[in-house]
């Protein structure tokens, strides 16, 4: 049986100009709802849905007019959003609403696809414009879905339940360095996403010259920018992890990343640097990977981050000289050289293989103790490109390695 994923699809609302107002008013109606129930349970400090129900149910009903439904949903809504804080919450007038099978229906048909929703003056259908591949998904199983609306246009989430694909066996490992200069490059030499980081650049000294000026103008202008620039990065992100798993499932290998969750508090980098590394832009990226190499049944594996960048692929000598520049890797020991990222992802699917096959030999002193992982940090083995995946400071082989 195979894994189930949640994904949202997204759908634009056809929705003519005369009958904007429909949906308009039941989204403002069940906000100002939702900000008014907000305000007397943080009063109460009373969460818990079905207490909130209870006490709020038919005065809400009264006071804002809503449907049964509605209004179930809206209080739904709100004390969900309390489970993940507990500070005062406010909700806009134009914040998505959530509608569910008793409130939306969904049809797919030959020519298009409708949806009706119930609003506050009964139901109303609207067409929807999609490509094939939402259609497809639309076409699983389909929960909760949120009404938005963004820049005068109108969109429906639907959350589906896919089934993912089932695993191949990988013959080898895509190893993809999410890096700097360029966001992507995979352990073959292919390069992705070049000219994000010259319109990050951009966008920051923008963003910089804006701050200071802090003008009702300016700050008009850095929310802009700020959609702007997320949306240009998500589209770039699905892009790129598009590109990786075609290529990974096309030529029969999983992909190997770095796992970076922890890297900010250890990565040792300029406070630029630090910046780029943290930024939601390459936690994006993964999780893009991840769920379309789920679809496509393409192994992932994470691998140990440490040192990719300074090992050589060839031999094995982790050392800082080995990268003279950002851009370039040169080994002090063999003499290798390369593209600074395209080695680091040559070591990346490296580890992803060695993981897997051979468990690294552990001397004495580098054992782990009891839960700890059996990956020694340094110390261990030189030939980490065929051997044993430990991790060294100096070229010495042990007497350990399975290869010797
Ligand atoms: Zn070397």
């Amino acid at each position: 049986m195979a894994d189930k994923l949640k994904l949202v699809a997204e759908v634009k609302l056809v929705v003519p100009t005369e009958v904007h107002t429909l949906p308009l008013a039941t989204m403002v109606r069940c906000n100002q709802a939702a900000d008014w129930l907000s305000r007397k349970i943080w009063k109460l400090q009373s969460f818990d849905r079905f207490a909130v129900q209870h006490a709020f149910y038919y005065e809400l009903r009264e006071r804002f007019g809503l449907s049964a439904q509605h209004a179930c949903l809206t209080i739904g809504k709100v004390a969900a959003s309390y489970k993940r804080e507990r500070t005062l919450h406010r909700f806009r007038s134009w914040g998505s609403i959530a509608f569910d099978a008793r409130t939306y229906t969904l049809r797919l048909l030959d020519d298009g696809a409708t949806v009706s929703l119930t609003l506050l003056d009964g139901r109303t259908t609207f067409a929807l414009a999609m490509d094939d591949r939402t259609r497809t998904m639309l076409a699983g199983k389909r929960g909760e879905a949120d009404l938005c609306y963004r820049r005068g246009k109108w969109f429906l989430q639907v959350s589906v339940t896919v089934l993912e694909a089932h695993e191949y066996v990988p013959a080898g490992w895509l190893g993809v360095d999410v890096g700097i200069a360029n966001l992507a490059v995979d352990s073959d030499g292919a390069v992705y996403g070049e000219t994000v980081r010259a319109v990050r650049v951009r966008n920051r000294r923008l963003r910089s010259v804006l701050q200071h000026r802090w003008t009702k103008s300016a700050k008009r202008h850095l929310k802009k920018l700020s959609g702007r620039e997320h949306r240009f990065s998500a589209h770039t992100n699905h892009c790129i992890s598009k590109a990786v798993v075609k290529k990974a499932q096309g030529t029969g290998r999983g992909i190997a990343l770095e796992d970076l969750s922890g890297i900010r508090g250890r990565v040792t980098a300029s406070r630029g640097l630090r910046r780029e590394i943290g930024s939601w832009a390459f936690y994006d990226l993964d999780q893009k990977t991840l769920y379309k190499a789920k679809l496509a049944g393409t192994p992932v594996r994470f691998v140990d981050p440490r040192y990719t960048s300074q090992q050589c692929p060839a031999c094995g000598l982790v050392d800082r000289a080995n990268r003279p520049s950002q851009a370039v890797f040169r080994c002090t020991g063999c003499g290798e050289t390369g593209h600074a990222d395209h080695v680091s992802a040559r070591n990346i699917s490296v580890r992803a293989a060695v993981n897997q096959r051979i468990v690294a030999p552990i001397r004495a002193r580098n054992r782990p103790r009891k839960g700890q992982t059996g990956i020694p940090t340094r110390g261990s083995c030189k030939l980490l490109s065929e051997g044993c995946g430990a991790f060294f400071r100096k070229p010495q082989p042990q007497a350990g390695c399975l290869l010797k």
